[in-house]
């Protein structure tokens, strides 16, 4: 027997393929002609409601073949589907369509060709890449054709645009053609059409993040395997010209943080840092994500020398986001435990508060000498900073980098002292001099 899909690369047809696996329940390798003769009334049946059209007009510009004003209608899309069906044929060895390569062009006839009505962001400068052949004619096979007729059934709807998620991960497209499937199923149920998917976020960034999150705690699987690289289309393909979009791209390290908050159990925790970096639109946590800037100073709970999450959840941004070396978030983990353990026999917030004001590298670094003099005084049996960990290990770059060492110290010091710092609370802090 031969096979109708394999995945293609096409952001469009792939999400397409995964929501035909999802509404018939077959493994994508397994999808036969009778599977798509059943699933394709039921498109039909949805597309032609008001807010799905509406939808459809943003997704394919207003020549959809349902949507357009005098050629179109549901009767003319009903036969255009079942055309394209019946063009089918199975995968052969090679074929001229740029998306699968495995079948020739669609000898559905088309008067204008192939465009964007059919295949959004034909044409667009961003997307030359996997339209060579411009605007018009373009070489797609009747099964990829069919596919992206299923692909808005996946799309996350947010702000008059969408969110077409790509992934190198077979799960993450599954799950997420799953959250989309669920909701076309609920709207046949309930007979309520409201259109595509959306998590009510008013910002693609934020909205695809809160999807992300949603599928990874919503399903269980080892996500902490997935080497998920995740790329989001946020477009539209409305009847302006040109078409919108913009990339965000996950990185896979990234994917596997979230997975770990999950997984430790730091989910609250990570909402509460997610909640406090919102500004405007946009939130703070999420876009230094995706452009690789550090997110420590958000795990600090405003001046309340507290912090969310604990070290570990901490040591694990480190490592994976950050690309930093293990030996050195361990060599800071235990020069902060020893600093910690100091201000305590001091019983002094002074040094603490030294630390937390330094303004430069020049002033962090005199309180660190003030601390190797505390440590003499009180008589501690080590030093309590060593010059090679100090150069090689903790402050590797001198100056660069000074604050998040900074923070991370203190993240650590909050933590250690959590139970000491609630019992000064409130005390006067002493007056900081230049001892
Ligand atoms: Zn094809």
């Amino acid at each position: 027997m031969g096979q109708i899909y394999i995945i293609t690369g096409n952001p469009f047809v792939d999400a397409g393929i995964y929501v035909i696996s999802e509404l018939t329940g077959k493994r994508v390798g397994d999808i036969e002609f009778s599977d798509l003769e059943r699933v394709i009334p039921q498109i039909v049946e949805v597309y032609s409601t008001d807010m799905w059209k509406r939808m459809l007009r943003l997704i394919f510009t207003n020549n959809h073949p349902l949507v357009h004003s005098s050629g179109g209608g549901r009767e003319r899309y009903e036969k255009f589907l079942k055309d394209l069906s019946n063009d089918i044929a199975y995968i052969s060895d090679s074929g001229t369509c740029i998306s699968c390569g495995k079948r020739d062009k669609s000898k559905v006839e088309r008067r204008f060709g192939i465009g964007r009505e059919l295949v959004p962001l034909t044409g667009s400068a961003e997307f030359v890449n996997f339209f060579p052949m411009g605007s018009l004619g373009l070489e797609m096979c009747s099964a990829c054709l069919l596919a992206i007729q299923f692909m808005p059934i996946s799309l996350h709807y947010c702000a008059g645009r969408f969110l077409l998620l790509h992934s190198s991960s077979e799960k993450v497209m599954k799950y997420w053609a799953k959250i989309g499937v669920e909701n076309f199923d609920r709207q046949r149920i309930s007979e309520k059409f409201t259109g595509c998917y959306s998590n009510n976020s008013n910002d693609p960034v934020n909205s695809l993040f809160r999807s992300i999150e949603d599928i990874v705690l919503s399903y269980e699987e080892s996500w902490g395997e997935e080497n998920a690289f995740i790329r989001f289309y946020y477009f539209s393909n409305a009847g302006r010209i040109p078409a919108y979009v913009e990339i965000f791209d996950v990185p896979s390290s990234v994917f596997r943080f979230i997975v770990y908050v999950k997984q430790i159990d730091a989910y609250a925790d990570w909402r509460e840092v997610v909640n406090r970096a919102q500004s405007g639109h946009r939130n703070e946590v999420y876009s230094n994500l995706l452009n690789e800037r550090s997110i420590v100073k958000y795990f600090f709970k405003g001046d309340r020398r507290e912090v969310f999450g604990n070290w570990n959840l901490l040591k694990f941004y480190l490592k994976e986001v950050r690309e930093m070396e293990e030996k050195r978030i361990n060599a800071i983990r235990e020069f902060s435990d020893r600093i910690a353990e100091l201000i305590k026999s001091l019983d002094s917030l002074k040094r603490l508060k030294q630390i937390e004001v330094a303004k430069d590298y020049a002033e962090f670094r005199n309180v660190l000498r003030f601390l190797i003099k505390d440590s003499l005084r009180v008589g501690l049996d080590e030093p309590i900073l060593k010059f090679d960990e100090y150069v090689e290990l903790i402050l590797p770059d001198g100056a660069k980098g000074w604050s998040e060492v900074r923070d991370l110290m203190l993240f650590r010091i909050y933590e250690v002292l959590h139970k000491w710092l609630i019992e000064r609370w409130g005390e006067s802090e002493e007056s900081i001099e230049q001892s």
